[in-house]
């Protein structure tokens, strides 16, 4: 199964990938980690990404669809995957729908959560992340060490990108740039929505539903 998670910065996207990846048995991509990936090896691509996440706007396309198309290739992509953060730009999709269409592939759904702006500074002011992938909410997903992931034992970090300021500009990349998506998706026929104000499960359940049918 070939899914796309979308919504703005803080609506679940990361957290649903997580146990969607494990239920489903497909892989979890998140652009947004394999850039974190390379920041913290010090990579070349690293340090352009950098510069664009810091300021909260979005790493160019070339540069964002050049990874996804090498992610694809390796082997654990066959059976499918969940892509967790792209696209997120027009140009972004069409060249994504070009590359599938090389490899005879097709998107089954395209899983859209949404949450209010005023919701998001504090989910993102909140969150932990940890390399492995698992995202944490100091009160409203709090891992089960302070500090800890449950899953790996490795220490929980802050986002350099997770502080007000940045959290605003991404929000407000995301309205002009990604928002327009909902639209293209619903075009094609691909779109469910989801409210991701809900409890983490309940969310979880609805998209496991939904998707029972495909
Ligand atoms: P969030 O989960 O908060 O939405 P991500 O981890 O997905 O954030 O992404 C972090 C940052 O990485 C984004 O703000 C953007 O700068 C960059 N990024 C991630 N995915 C893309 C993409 N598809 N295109 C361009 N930039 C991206
Ligand atoms: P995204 O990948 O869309 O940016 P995340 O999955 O990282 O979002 O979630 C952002 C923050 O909100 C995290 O700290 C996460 O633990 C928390 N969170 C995710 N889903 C919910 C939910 N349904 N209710 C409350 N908090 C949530
Ligand atoms: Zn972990």
């Amino acid at each position: 199964m070939r899914i796309i998670l979308l919504g703005p910065p803080g609506a679940g996207k990361g957290t649903q990938a997580a146990v969607l990846s494990a239920t489903l048995k497909i892989p979890h991509i998140s652009t947004g980690d394999i850039f974190r990936a390379h920041i913290k090896g010090g990579t070349d691509l690293g340090l352009l990404a950098k510069s664009y996440i810091d300021a909260g706007k979005l790493v160019p396309d070339d540069v964002t669809v050049d990874i996804v198309a090498s992610r694809l290739n390796e082997k654990d992509c066959e059976p499918g995957f969940i892509m967790d953060g792209f696209p997120r730009t027009i140009p972004q999709a069409l060249m994504f729908d070009e590359m599938l269409e090389k490899f005879g592939r097709k998107i089954e759904a395209v899983i859209n959560i949404t949450v209010d702006d005023d919701v998001i500074i504090n989910r993102l002011s909140g969150r932990r992340m940890c390399s492995c992938g698992r995202t944490y909410h100091i009160k409203n997903n709090p891992p089960k060490v302070e500090g800890i992931c449950d899953v790996c034992n490795n220490s929980l970090y802050i986002r350099d990108d997770d502080k007000e300021e940045t959290i605003k500009e991404r929000l407000k990349t995301y309205h002009q740039q990604t928002s327009p998506l909902v639209d293209y998706y619903q075009k094609k026929g691909l779109l469910k929505n989801f409210d991701g104000s809900k409890p983490i499960e309940v969310t979880t359940r609805e998209i496991l539903d939904s998707l029972q049918n495909k």
